[in-house]
């Protein structure tokens, strides 16, 4: 791993014309910053971190053997790059394996389809499933619908929006999350949907379905006849790792376009679907953690943060490899300096993210006593596209800071994002709850739905340049922030 020591000059000539005397970032430390972000343009160490990761561990699906060799690469990475405190905390979670599938029409035109199961989704009874297909436009259709599904597969064909931000993701993923649910209430032999994704290549996307829990039940996206059906029949809901008692599945877009062409010709859809899909029992995962200790005040965290996990039927190199190259590589800069910041880095990698944030609950429950003395945290989560804006959630004169830190980062083409902000990234969440104020650098996602989830996210998906400004960003805003004595918590909280 190489690191390339590069002229400064370039950043360093706008210093000076912005110094202020009533300024929180000291000129010292706003130099610093644009030498961090110098290095990180030319630095290889990151990008480094992610090729190594995704070819030499590959894909890495939470509570798996692939995920424990994950950890012990995490291990031995950040003890080569010189990391101090560098340790595992292992927590146990229930395991979910995918299996095999086969999917294919029946009739009236017989041919295969390319579908991947949803995390949590059950296996068919032996010898498959083969029904009718009801056709819903979009989840609120199905939501909506009163009639009934027995012997018979729901499909959701509704298609996410392409948004720079990922917005259309949420509204997309209602059917992921839960038209199993709506299917299986109704009586359906199982539930397909269109993938959550905007590319049109043959690969499904996968990913979780949400298990509900006593205090969604009403409040979640849950239909009355769904509220009623798990009040009266549904089995351990609260207590067991089940997601649904039918097979549940994503077809690729271009499975899901033919669908909907043979659906317009208003004939009957037979579908048949095997899936070997289950929960196998109890499995161990890890938080990986490394620190940069803090010179002055080392009880005082700048918390970064990336999954280690991915999903099995790709190496995870967007979704988060990227991440964990990303904040890695910009902290293994700041560890270069001649001096540390006041306050500690901890990296934290955390474990099992895909399949239900299990990792970042693990770590604020183990952590809990040490939460208050998190100044801020982050995660990079969102691939590897360029940063585009500095967002933040912190106190008064934490916000001006930020104000600042973007100030010194917008060479690298990154505006001022939302200064009231509760997002740090989905790991981030559990502390985010309780109060420990956030950053996030915003990246372009226009592309990330194209591969997330799928088996085409895969290294040779990152660009380089793009990637070595997402470490430039972040070694800089990271470093400030746990180099200064900024109060960043909310004082109410
Ligand atoms: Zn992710």
């Amino acid at each position: 791993m190489l690191i390339r020591v590069a002229s400064a000059a370039c950043l360093l000539l706008s210093a000076s014309a912005f110094a202020q005397d009533d300024a929180l970032i000291s000129e010292d430390a706003a130099n610093t910053a644009r030498e961090l972000m110098q290095r990180g343009l030319e630095s290889d160490t990151g990008y480094e971190v992610v090729r190594s990761l995704t070819t030499e561990v590959g894909p890495r699906l939470g509570g798996s053997e692939q995920e424990a060799r994950a950890r012990d690469w995490a291990v031995q990475m950040f003890t080569e790059l010189g990391f101090e405190n560098v340790r595992i905390e292992p927590f146990d979670m229930p395991y979910w394996d995918r299996g095999a599938i086969r999917a294919s029409i029946v009739s009236p035109f017989p041919q295969p389809l390319y579908a991947s199961a949803l995390g949590g989704s059950a296996a068919s009874p032996q010898g498959g499933i083969e029904g009718e297909f009801v056709f819903f436009d979009s989840f609120q259709d199905l939501y909506d619908f009163d009639g009934r599904l027995d012997g018979r597969i729901a499909y959701v064909n509704d298609r996410m929006v392409r948004l720079q931000n990922g917005g259309g993701y949420n509204t997309a993923n209602e059917k992921r999350r839960f038209a199993w649910l709506e299917a299986e209430a109704r009586g359906a032999l199982g539930v397909m949907i269109r993938s959550v994704g905007t590319d049109s290549r043959r690969f499904p996307h996968t990913g979780m379905m949400s298990r509900p829990q006593p205090n969604t039940i009403e409040t979640g996206r849950h239909s009355p006849i769904v509220v009623d059906y798990i009040e009266s029949e549904y089995p351990d809901y609260a207590e067991t790792g089940i997601s649904s008692s039918i097979p549940a599945v994503a077809l690729s877009a271009p499975d899901a376009d033919q669908i909907e062409r043979i659906h317009d010709t208003g004939e009957t859809i037979i579908v048949s679907l095997s899936v070997v899909a289950g929960w196998r029992g109890q499995r161990q995962s890890g938080n990986v953690i490394a620190e940069i200790p803090g010179r002055e005040l080392p009880d005082e965290i700048v918390l970064i943060g990336a999954h280690l996990d991915s999903w099995d039927e790709a190496t995870g190199a967007v979704d988060d490899g990227a991440g964990v190259g990303i904040v890695t590589g910009a902290a293994h800069l700041i560890s270069q300096l001649p001096r540390a910041p006041r306050r500690t880095i901890r990296v934290v990698l955390f474990g099992a993210e895909e399949v239900g944030l299990l990792g970042a609950f693990a770590y604020a429950r183990q952590n809990a006593a040490e939460t208050g003395n998190i100044v801020m945290a982050s995660e990079s989560d969102f691939g590897a596209g360029p940063v585009l804006s500095l967002t933040s959630g912190a106190s008064e004169e934490g916000t001006l800071f930020m104000d600042e830190v973007q100030g010194i980062i917008a060479p690298l083409g990154i505006l001022r994002g939302d200064r009231a902000s509760r997002g740090g990234g989905p790991d981030i969440i559990p502390l985010a709850a309780q109060g420990v104020p956030v950053f996030r650098l915003m990246q372009d996602g226009t592309d990330y739905f194209d591969l997330h989830h799928t088996p085409d996210d895969t290294f040779d998906k990152i660009d380089p340049d793009d990637f070595a400004q997402n470490v430039a960003a972040w070694a800089a805003v990271v470093w400030l922030a746990a180099d200064a004595e900024i109060e960043f918590r909310m004082q109410d909280e």
